[in-house]
């Protein structure tokens, strides 16, 4: 890269945009912040070298194409970081930066086209002999879809997965396990999907029985020239959106491993994928494993992989969106024991994960040490806006071995205050002493498979009673936040 100095606009808020802002700031570039009101006490416009308002919000000014092109132009970047989320797999954010002659953060707008439907990207993957699990094309409109669906249903057996082809974000997806349900399901999922993702497409995959979700993370430069750092497990999930994952994935068959993340690499380049990108699979319990997407993007879960193999995937998805050549070969990735990253969410388990926006953070005292990591927007007096996702911190725990991982894990979350909003922190407490989760043994059903895991006396547990205690002090002898 040459001396000058650049700028890049961060299009994005929250952990993600401060995460972005560390590493542009870590190659002695500025980072540019946008924000909407709401977001108006945010760190990430702290952090940043400057900061554009881009409206009243919220979330149509983050989503907003043109303004934040003005915004970019306006101050002068070369670049622009779509972060996760928001535009960053919207294929017209992407072209709109390429015609403006910004530098988009990412792969081209067109393999974001063509992977973001998740039929087209099945197509591609079918035709470089990827593995996947048997499905359709988009179901045709009215009766004629049905009779297809209903023929795929005879040809291969219920359960079978409706899926909204434009979906994402762990939704537009339904399990349908009869004729009855195909038959009225159909309408609803397109009509949701037209609603969330302005496209009523649906097609089907037949469903994989209590899968593993097991990913590869993927670099490449525009040089032709495509890596692989390994694993993640993200089986955890509570409807179908990730909560927990881990560094390399614990399958048991390095063999096989290998395999998947050969064939990674054989899809990123089949979809001449450039930049960063993550290649999603499910295992079965027979150990065969399945294409299912790639995402075009940075992931929440970025920093298992990091732990791990000691490379920053943000800094490189930076160098060779400037078209900087890979630094590393294949040979130089080399994992380094495990990593866990437990998302911390303002939300209540008990309450089917209900987000707790709205509330302020009374106390707030974050745990440290050796192997711990944390990526998060949080600070004491923080009020969570009600109106963006509930994710407040990431807790990214590395290890030698996966007990002292697990056990490293525990110990944080015991280490962890957060007074004001209900957390998944005490729920995340009964995961680390679960055999299973110790065992290092979980899929997909995992949190319907283990109920207890929701029995928790928050009263009871360490962090509830010292930040109830701590949160009282405050609250008497300053009551500083209090409105
Ligand atoms: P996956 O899409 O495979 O589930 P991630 O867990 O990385 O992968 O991301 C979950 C999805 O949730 C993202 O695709 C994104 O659309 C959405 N998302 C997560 N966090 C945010 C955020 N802070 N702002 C907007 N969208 C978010
Ligand atoms: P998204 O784009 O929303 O991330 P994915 O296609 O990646 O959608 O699927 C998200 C999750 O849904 C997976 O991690 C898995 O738990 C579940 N899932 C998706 N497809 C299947 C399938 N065919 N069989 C079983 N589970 C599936
Ligand atoms: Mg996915």
């Amino acid at each position: 890269m040459t001396k000058e100095k650049k700028k890049i606009l961060v299009a994005n808020r929250g952990e993600i945009a401060i995460r972005i802002i560390r590493a542009i700031q870590e190659l002695g570039f500025e980072a540019v912040a946008v924000y909407e009101k709401p977001d108006a006490r945010s760190l990430h416009i702290r952090l940043a070298h400057e900061s554009v308002l881009l409206g009243d919000g919220p979330r149509c000014d983050y989503l907003n194409i043109e303004k934040i092109i003005r915004a970019a132009q306006a101050v002068g970047a070369q670049a622009i970081h779509p972060g996760y989320g928001f535009l960053a797999e919207n294929p017209y954010f992407a072209k709109c930066c390429e015609d403006a002659g910004l530098i988009f953060i990412g792969p081209t707008s067109k393999v974001i086209a063509d992977l973001g439907n998740k039929v087209v990207a099945r197509q591609i993957m079918a035709d470089a002999g990827i593995p996947m699990v048997p499905g359709t094309s988009n179901l045709s409109q009215g009766r004629k879809g049905l009779d297809e669906a209903l023929a795929f249903a005879a040809a291969h057996g219920y359960p079978v997965m409706l899926k909204a082809t434009a979906g994402g974000g762990g939704r537009g997806i339904r399990r349908v396990d009869s004729d009855e349900q195909m038959t009225s399901q159909i309408p609803t999922a397109r009509a949701e999907a037209l609603a969330a993702f302005g496209d009523d497409s649906v097609y089907l995959e037949k469903l994989v029985i209590n899968p593993k979700h097991v990913e590869v993370q993927i670099l490449a430069d525009n040089h032709g020239r495509t890596l692989h750092l390994g694993t993640r497990d993200c089986s955890i999930q509570r409807r179908n959106q990730k909560l927990i994952e881990i560094a390399p994935s614990m399958v048991g068959k390095p063999a096989l491993l290998e395999e998947i993340c050969r064939a990674a690499v054989k899809a990123a380049k089949a979809a001449g994928y450039t930049n960063a990108g993550t290649v999603e699979f499910l295992i079965d319990r027979d150990y065969n494993y399945y294409f299912m997407e790639i995402n075009t993007r940075i992931q929440v879960e970025h920093t298992v992989t990091e732990m791990i193999t000691g490379i920053d995937i943000v800094r490189n998805q930076i160098k060779l969106a400037f078209g900087e050549p890979l630094a590393i070969t294949q040979e130089d990735v080399r994992p380094r024991g495990h990593a866990i990253e437990l998302r911390i969410n303002a939300e209540d388990p008990k309450n089917n994960f209900m987000p707790e926006g709205g509330k302020q953070v009374l106390v707030y005292r974050s745990p440290g040490g050796f192997g711990v990591r944390l990526d998060g927007i949080v600070y004491q007096g923080y009020e969570i806006p009600e109106v963006y996702d509930s994710l407040l911190v990431k807790m990214t725990v590395h290890g030698f071995t996966w007990n002292e991982t697990v056990n490293r894990c525990r110990r944080c979350l015991h280490n962890f205050v957060i007074a004001g909003p209900k957390t998944t922190i005490p729920f995340y407490m009964n995961i680390v002493e679960e055999p299973d989760f110790i065992a290092g043994d979980f899929d997909t059903s995992y949190l319907e498979t283990h109920p207890q895991l929701f029995y928790y006396d928050e009263d009871k547990s360490d962090v509830s009673k010292l930040s109830k205690f701590i949160a009282e002090i405050h609250h008497r002898k300053h009551n500083p936040f209090s409105s």
